[in-house]
């Protein structure tokens, strides 16, 4: 259905294309709050420089996942998040999987941090133990040598994002009337006036979700944030034969240090310093395993974590191989036949969950949502729109 009411005009006072919102980046921030802005009646247009989003948001796992955010407002965010991802992949017809997660216990102290967790877990998280048979009917990859048994949790969903991220534009187009403008960098935003090249637009208002590029928009709202950059090593793997399944998607010990939910854990230092103790290089590297699936039978692994405002443009080899090699102490997958390898990278504050800015009354700046921005995007983006964002709402050091 189109909304002819939103669509994009040409204002006759300064001849300049016109909308009440310009969003800049279509990446999964500037798509969701695109959406909501639509949503909400506005007409809106999005600037993007590639031909679709190419950065973070393709990159990822494609991992909706409550269960790493703390309890409070960042868990219900993210469930909040969720429903709008389930609505929106039915609507926009983008596939999405609702296996859940399951972090795996091969060693006393990792069990310890689980249950621990468990007895904390607030309102909102849908969690239970398992033990190694339950564990071993959810997902048929489970290792069970040395198995203790496992933390399940419902609320985690697996999108493809290289398909999500081309059919959200075309389902807001084609429903809201959201313009978007492909192979447009841009180059300037003044009060409300938007420059991509030799043409101008105009916005009301005018949001910027650059992603990993802090440096053309605004630069100097970022250099008073000590906002970095992470460089993220992942892998895919061919589609698995026979319609093989593999359920929830796996983790192992290493992710309970990863997310801030688990922080609350009395007993997940010592776990930690059993980790760098035995092997210090999952430390250096940021490793952490998760592997997942998407609808089309392919897994998706990772992944590394390495902090710069510069990142070398090559993987090394070594790190790959010690996500692989941990992975085999949990999961059998019946074909490890890598497909494709690559890099992603987001930008990242070090205390905060997200960048909001207001450089001017006509501008507002969302980034830097971290190893989170599937999760949390939508519901981010409908709390700006609909005013009730409340700024840096925990402070709480989000280490995704
Ligand atoms: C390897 C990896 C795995 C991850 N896994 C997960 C996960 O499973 N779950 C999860 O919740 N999060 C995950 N994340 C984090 C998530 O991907 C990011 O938080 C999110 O994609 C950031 O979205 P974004 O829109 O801010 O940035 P981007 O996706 O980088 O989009 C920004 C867009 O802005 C465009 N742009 C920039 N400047 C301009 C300009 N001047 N003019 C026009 N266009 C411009 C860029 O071309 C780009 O398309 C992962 C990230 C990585 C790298």
């Amino acid at each position: 259905m189109n909304n002819p009411s939103s669509s994009v005009f040409l204002s006759p006072s300064s001849v300049l294309p016109s909308s009440d919102v310009a969003v800049v980046g279509a990446g999964i921030v500037g798509l969701a709050v695109a959406y909501h802005a639509a949503k909400q009646g506005k007409s809106v247009q999005v600037f993007e420089r590639n031909d679709y989003a190419v950065g973070a948001s393709v990159r990822n796992f494609g991992l909706l996942w409550p269960i790493g955010q703390p309890g409070g407002s960042l868990l219900q965010r993210a469930l909040r998040s969720r429903e709008i991802w389930q609505e929106l992949a039915e609507r926009a017809n983008f596939g999405l999987q609702n296996h859940g997660s399951l972090h795996l216990a091969y060693h006393a102290d990792e069990q310890v941090v689980m249950e621990e967790f468990l007895s904390q877990a607030e309102e909102g998280y849908q969690c239970q133990w398992l033990s190694p048979d339950e564990v071993q009917r959810k997902s048929p990859a489970v290792k069970a040598d040395g198995l203790l048994g496992g933390l399940f949790s419902a609320t985690e969903c697996t999108v493809d994002p290289r398909e999500a991220i081309r059919k959200i534009p075309a389902y807001l187009t084609e429903t809201y009337g959201v313009q978007f403008h492909f192979r447009s960098a841009v180059q300037s935003v003044d009060g409300g006036t938007i420059t991509v090249g030799k043409k101008q637009y105009r916005a009301d208002h005018t949001y910027v979700c650059s992603g990993a590029d802090f440096e053309t928009l605004f630069p100097e709202e970022f250099v008073r944030h000590s906002i970095t950059k992470c460089k993220l090593q992942m892998m895919r793997t061919t589609p698995q034969p026979h319609g093989w399944q593999l359920g929830p998607t796996l983790c192992g010990g290493l992710t309970l240090r990863h997310y801030t939910a688990f922080q609350q854990c009395p007993s997940l230092r010592a776990l930690s310093e059993r980790y760098d103790q035995q092997q210090p290089l999952f430390k250096q590297w940021g490793i952490h395993v998760m592997v997942t699936q998407n609808h089309f039978g392919e897994l998706v692994i990772g992944d590394s974590h390495e902090y710069g405002l510069t990142h070398e443009p090559f993987n090394r080899d070594d790190i790959d191989q010690l996500i692989l090699n941990y992975l085999a102490t949990f999961a059998n997958l019946p074909d490890n036949t890598i497909a494709q390898r690559w890099q992603g990278i987001y930008p990242k504050l070090p205390d905060k969950t997200e960048v909001v800015l207001r450089p001017s009354d006509q501008v507002t700046i969302v980034n830097a949502l971290g190893g989170a921005g599937m999760t949390l995007s939508f519901g981010l983006a409908e709390e700006l729109i609909a005013g009730t964002y409340h700024h840096e709402p925990l402070g709480t050091d989000q280490k995704t």
